[in-house]
């Protein structure tokens, strides 16, 4: 079990549950920015005790001391990020793949913007992947 997940829980004032432990390290390792359902089906093979409410509530206490961040691309769905420092997303509307982008954006260290505090700040792009156009051309 990672030590620096259990110090960054302590310095928020979570306890370093098993549970929040192994859903950190989930979002750790997958950088595939997964949905609650997903890391779900992903953990209860190992963790056959967990429950859906666990990681839900779980991942509410990560959100609510900005451990984690919310990604609302697809317009339907949450999912979840654990990379830092914050960056923008590009999802693929053909693979529904959903890829950090590293762009400069001005916006990103900035704390207010016209007077106003920023405390979330979301770059989606929508498109196709080049993987995905990739393979259209050698059709
Ligand atoms: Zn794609
Ligand atoms: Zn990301």
């Amino acid at each position: 079990m990672s030590q620096h997940n259990k110090r960054i829980l302590q310095t928020k004032g979570l306890k370093p549950t098993y549970q929040r432990l192994r859903v950190m390290e989930y979002l750790e390792k997958h950088e595939s920015h997964p949905t609650a359902e997903m890391i779900y089906r992903a953990l209860v093979r190992q963790i056959p005790t967990i429950s859906k409410t666990t990681i839900y509530n779980t991942l509410k206490a990560l959100l609510h001391k900005g451990l984690i961040h919310p990604i609302t691309i697809t317009g339907t769905e949450t999912r979840y990020d654990y990379h830092h420092p914050p960056h923008h997303h590009f999802l693929c509307k053909q693979c529904g793949k959903i890829m950090d982008i590293a762009v400069e954006c001005p916006y990103l260290a900035r704390k207010e913007v016209s007077g106003h505090r920023i405390e979330e700040l979301h770059g989606y792009f929508k498109g196709v992947c080049k993987e995905c156009l990739n393979r259209k051309e050698k059709r």
